[in-house]
């Protein structure tokens, strides 16, 4: 018998309980495995009057030295890696994802705190020195105020690490409203920055859902800005409703990444890249892989290559530490997946593996899709042009390094690419005109901490992550100031 977590909502430093409930079931296998709070507007402004006091009273946080704030992030930080599995483990239960992915995500995450931390010692600050004799401007950067954050499901902790770490660093205040299926490591690691010492209201977490917990954010007046990762479509609503009070956001949104496979590539390592990026977290992977633009005197091969891998993935609970691929975050989720695929088949692509649900004794209870790879995909066709957020590929062949552009910037998303080659002059051509946040050279979804992330087009809207992460979170400031000393010329006056 398992377990059941049941949590409060984390408010100014300690649990308040909530009188309404929400479950969270296994998608693997159906178990209970949390309640949360099932919240609304009083809770909410409950919490954003606690970060609002956290970040208004400079002494608590937003004005302590950087290095103070660094040194908080820090002890907090140790308490992540001594957490490390029991946090692991819930990420893969509540997602549904393999236990060694949940491990994996959860250090990617501390090592994002670790960089964020580092960043909190040096803000940089710019000083006009050049005006003249009588004058001074300092260019300086300050904490945006109150942060809302809004997570989704696929990667509770690096969604949300890919903001926090850098709005602490930065002196921001947060309330976090984390998705509802997957909320436990959010709350967690709220309690865990009480045990490190970052003062009560600097982090508070709301739980619920977006219709109630999430609008209520967006349009709560003591919110300076909102922090949001999820769907274009609930990105655009937010980004409207934001505009009524000129609230600032950040969006992080869906994508439709090709990995762009050129004849002279190193084979080998490019059938791993796309194999790893249509499969990894069961697709469910906003720089996902999905699609496959193949020069086309390799791509029967490389298509036959592709489905023998594809073959020998091994599918498993959360718990199996061997497992490559898990289940789907919910059954009206692994329905929309089935309903792309039968997209692909009426319209004529060719299905080359997979296709269906696994409904075999052990992933009968849950939401398993196998891989699935079509081939002869079109650009006209649903499954080139939509999220599916599926372990599902959509192959196109192309013949010129033009028409592989063309193909790969063909989407209303912008968020990642891939391309494969032994020639660096096509390379770099090819990384100039992809347009999306992110290009990946003879690799896939690999990157460092200090790069920032982020979508071109409907993928969204600034950076997370590097240094351009942290001055999301900050506001500009100019201070001109009139030196003892007269003028030699009369200065120009602000509009
Ligand atoms: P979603 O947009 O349905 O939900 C995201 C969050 O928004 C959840 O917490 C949800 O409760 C909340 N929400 C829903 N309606 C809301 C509303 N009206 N107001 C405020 N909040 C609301 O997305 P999802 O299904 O949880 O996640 C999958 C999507 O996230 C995919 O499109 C994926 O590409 C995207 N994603 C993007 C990135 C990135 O960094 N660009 C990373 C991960 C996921």
């Amino acid at each position: 018998m398992m377990n059941v977590r049941e949590y409060g909502n984390w408010i100014n430093g300690a649990w308040l309980k909530a009188s309404a409930m929400v479950e969270r079931t296994s998608p693997a296998n159906g178990v209970l495995l949390a309640r949360f709070a099932d919240s609304g507007e009083e809770e909410v402004d409950l919490a954003v009057k606690a970060a609002r006091r956290a970040f208004d009273d400079r002494s608590i946080w937003s004005a302590l030295p950087g290095g103070e704030r660094a040194k908080a992030i820090g002890r907090w930080i140790e308490l992540l890696v001594r957490d490390i599995d029991k946090l692991a483990k819930m990420e893969a239960e509540e997602v549904g994802k393999p236990i060694r992915f949940g491990k994996g995500e959860t250090e990617w995450s501390i090592e994002l705190a670790r960089y964020a931390a580092a960043l909190a010692w040096q803000i940089p600050s710019d000083l006009v020195n050049n005006a003249g004799d009588a004058n001074l401007g300092m260019v300086v950067r300050e904490p945006r105020g109150v942060i809302g954050m809004i997570t989704p499901w696929n990667f509770p902790l690096v969604t949300l690490f890919q903001k926090l770490p850098f709005a602490l660093a930065a002196g921001c205040t947060v309330v976090i409203k984390p998705s509802e299926l997957t909320s436990s490591t959010t709350l967690e690691i709220a309690a865990l920055a009480k045990e490190a010492g970052i003062p009560d209201g600097v982090i508070n977490v709301v739980t619920g859902s977006g219709k109630a917990v999430g609008e209520a954010l967006t349009g709560h007046h003591g919110v300076d800005m909102i922090s949001f990762t999820g769907s274009t479509a609930v990105g655009k609503h937010i980004a409207a409703r934001a505009a009524e009070q000129m609230k600032r956001v950040g969006l992080e949104l869906g994508g439709k990444a090709a990995n762009v496979v050129f004849a002279d590539a190193d084979i080998d390592a490019a059938l791993d890249g796309v194999l790893l990026g249509y499969i990894l977290n069961q697709g469910e992977e906003c720089v996902q892989g999905t699609r496959l633009l193949i020069e086309e005197s390799i791509a029967n091969e490389f298509v036959a290559k592709l489905v023998e891998r594809s073959k020998k993935i091994r599918i498993g609970l959360p718990e199996d530490p061997e497992a490559d691929l898990g289940a789907l975050i919910h059954e009206q989720h692994m329905e929309k997946v089935l309903s792309y695929i039968q997209s692909g088949l009426k319209e004529g692509a060719k299905l080359e593996i997979g296709g269906k649900r696994l409904t075999d004794s052990e992933f009968g209870k849950g939401f398993y899709v196998g891989p699935t790879i079509f081939s002869n995909v079109t650009p006209n066709m649903t499954i080139f042009r939509e999220e599916i957020f599926g372990p599902v590929l959509a192959v196109t062949t192309f013949r010129t390094v033009a028409e592989a552009i063309e193909l790969a910037n063909d989407t209303n998303y912008g968020l990642g690419n891939g391309l494969w080659t032994k020639d660096i002059d096509k390379a770099i051509q090819v990384s100039r005109e992809l347009k999306s946040g992110t290009v990946s050279v003879n690799t896939f979804l690999e990157t460092v901490v200090q790069m920032p992330f982020g979508g071109y087009k409907e993928s969204g809207i600034g950076r997370e992550n590097g240094m351009d992460g942290l001055l999301e979170f900050t506001e500009v400031k100019s201070i001109f100031i009139k030196l003892g000393k007269r003028p030699h010329t009369l200065p120009h006056t602000v509009n």
